[in-house]
């Protein structure tokens, strides 16, 4: 059994292909198996090729999503996960092409954390609420570009400050969408204003 796998990452572990590849499937792998390779022998690969992958989550909700070109090289393993700040967790792996509101699909994993907090202590009580109305705010771009350090500071307050894993496992992936993709919250903040600007605009001339 330990002769799979690199050492440190010895085994095989169960495996699940979720989210847009064509054939969703759970396999039972050897460790360390490429994540591409995971996904192209068994998953039927990305739909619409490899070049339509927007993003990757690893190992299940609360591990950080990864790029397209950092999933181009990462291993199913510990190690290598920890090498790109994700995690291996469950290796339930969600794959996103470039159809998806990365914003928005985070914000959704906020609220599943926020629903499952059971409230015992301060930090995640109250910060998963938090996180969770304020990237509800960023998907539409009703946001402040300040608040988007705020959150990622928030995130960093709850992280390793409650009872249970349960905290760090909400800030982690809002702190992997800031980590990569930044930019798609920036452009939707200043796409939001410039509508409101013409919005604005239209409504005096029309007076
Ligand atoms: S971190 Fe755990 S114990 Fe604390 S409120 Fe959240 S779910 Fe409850």
């Amino acid at each position: 059994f330990a002769s799979f796998g690199r050492p440190n990452n010895t085994g095989t572990k169960l495996m699940s292909l979720s989210g847009h590849v064509n054939t969703p499937c759970v396999v039972e792998e050897t460790m360390s198996i490429p994540l591409r390779q995971l996904i192209e022998e068994h998953g039927g690969g990305v739909r619409g090729g490899w070049g339509n992958l927007k993003a990757i989550i690893p190992g299940g909700a609360s591990c950080p999503v990864i790029t397209r070109e950092q999933a181009e090289t990462v291993l199913m393993d510990f190690d290598s996960m920890r090498e790109v700040r994700s995690s291996l967790g469950t290796a339930g792996v969600t794959v996103m092409d470039e159809s998806t509101d990365i914003v928005k699909a985070i914000a959704r994993i906020s609220y599943f954390f926020k629903h499952e907090s059971c409230g015992q202590c301060t930090p995640c009580r109250e910060g998963t609420g938090w996180m969770w109305r304020v990237l509800e705010r960023m998907a539409v771009g009703e946001a402040d570009p300040s608040e988007i350090d705020l959150l990622l500071d928030v995130a960093g307050q709850v992280e390793g400050h409650t009872i249970c894993a349960l905290g760090d496992a909400a800030a982690w992936p809002v702190q992997g969408l800031i980590r990569h993709f930044r930019h798609e919250i920036e452009d939707r903040i200043a796409n939001y204003r410039s509508r409101r600007a013409n919005f604005a605009g239209h409504a005096i001339a029309a007076e």
